[in-house]
């Protein structure tokens, strides 16, 4: 990782000059050890979180941040608090930068690698079906599709990306994330979610953290079924497949912990289970990442 400091002027220094040159100035002008140091803690671009691909990051933004951005991806922060929340698509890019725009005009950036994950991939001996999906499949699935966007779009103010997430159920994972089969060397979708069974339908689910209900389908979609998404701010989501039953609406603020469904194997789904997928922007992400493995 690597950190470069931006001064107004033409050129581009790294942090390591930027501090050699503030402590060769403090001879000649007096800058004191404190004043060096506030410099350079001005400029502090840290974060802590799972720096891999489907992970994510949160940090603090520097005092005068006007605005932030992950590879010219806006990136929002808390105006109270000065907390920012980013994610890594699960084909994230090994190599990605944080930048730093702040109110003197400096732009401060972070190069941050981020670790590739080794997904679970099946090879088949089987060619994909040779058609795509029928028109009259795409009459129905385009406006579920419409519906699924417009509600991602919908900003809340809900402040569940702060939090640190709890599992909606637990049961047994009968699907990980990011899995996906090859079939004679054509790749299918990968697998966007996880997938929690219980063994049975109707078991209770929550909400893994705060959220306002954006979508809440109980007349079935062709492939999620009963469909619920939350909103957990900062352009973070939740969506929860196939149940058996929605217990809140749209516009619902929901509380961590929050019965909001229930299991089922409604759409496309051989057996009751929960599919949980989690979404910042565009990007994909792996919920285990944010709760950490079941106990
Ligand atoms: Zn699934």
């Amino acid at each position: 990782m690597t950190k470069n400091v931006r001064m107004p002027f033409p050129g581009r220094i790294a942090l390591g000059s930027a501090l050699a040159c503030a402590l060769a100035l403090a001879g000649s002008l007096a800058l004191s050890r404190q004043e060096a140091q506030a410099a350079t803690a001005a400029v502090d671009l840290g974060f802590s979180g799972e720096v891999t691909q489907g992970g994510w990051i949160r940090g603090m933004a520097p005092k005068g941040t006007v605005s932030l951005s992950l590879d010219g991806e806006s990136v929002g922060v808390d105006p109270a608090s000065g907390q920012w929340f980013a994610a890594f698509d699960r084909d994230a890019k090994s190599s990605v930068t944080l930048e730093a725009k702040l109110a003197d005009g400096r732009v401060v950036d972070r190069t941050i690698s981020v670790a590739p994950r080794h997904w679970n991939i099946e090879n088949i001996n089987v060619a994909r079906t040779a058609k795509g999906p029928s028109e009259a499949f795409m009459k129905i699935r385009r406006p579920e599709l419409a519906q699924i966007n417009a509600a991602r779009d919908m900003r809340t103010g809900a402040k569940g990306w702060m939090e640190h997430f709890i599992w909606p159920a637990k049961g047994r994972i009968s699907g990980r994330f990011g899995s996906q089969r090859i079939y004679r060397g054509e790749p299918g979708a990968y697998h966007s979610g996880i997938d929690i069974a219980t063994g049975t339908s109707g078991t209770p689910f929550v909400a893994p953290a705060d959220g306002v209900v954006i979508l809440a389908a109980d007349k079935p979609f062709s492939l999620e079924g009963n469909l619920l998404m939350l909103d957990h701010g900062n352009g973070l989501n939740s969506a929860f497949l196939h149940c058996s039953q929605i217990l809140v609406k749209v516009g619902d603020h929901v509380k961590q912990g929050q019965v909001i469904g229930k299991i089922g194997m409604t759409g496309r789904a051989t057996g009751p289970h929960l599919h949980w997928s989690l979404k910042w922007k565009d990007a994909r992400l792996d919920p285990i990442l944010f709760t950490g493995p079941m106990d």
